[in-house]
């Protein structure tokens, strides 16, 4: 009688897993991290990323299923295209810009 129980082979402890870090595709450091939120939409969660060099910062909501990895290379193609602010913090206290006047590229304008 009673209910059977299945005899657990591994123990898995979730413990709260240091933090990974990933390569920063801005200034290539190795101090990338991907953080997760919750949202309070089901399925959805945020992912909060962070470099600590050069001070990337964005948050996008990504679906629940979404792992680090997935995260990161979101990312990535928005660094390349240069579309970071669609994911940039809504932060109301517009503390640091982080925008460094970058030179222009090459091309010298003639007057
Ligand atoms: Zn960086």
């Amino acid at each position: 009688m009673g209910r059977r129980r299945k005899r657990r082979k591994k123990i898995v402890r979730r413990r709260s897993m240091p933090p990974r870090y990933f390569q920063c595709p801005r200034c290539g450091s190795m101090t990338l991290t991907v953080d997760f939120k919750k949202t309070g939409k089901p399925g959805v969660k945020l992912a909060i990323v962070r470099c600590g060099t050069c001070g990337l910062h964005c948050e996008l909501e990504v679906p629940e299923a979404l792992e680090r990895v997935d995260v990161y290379n979101k990312i990535v193609d928005l660094v390349y295209e240069d579309r970071l602010d669609e994911c940039a913090p809504k932060s109301e206290g517009g503390e640091e810009l982080g925008e460094a006047p970058a030179e222009a590229p090459g091309s010298e304008e003639e007057e």
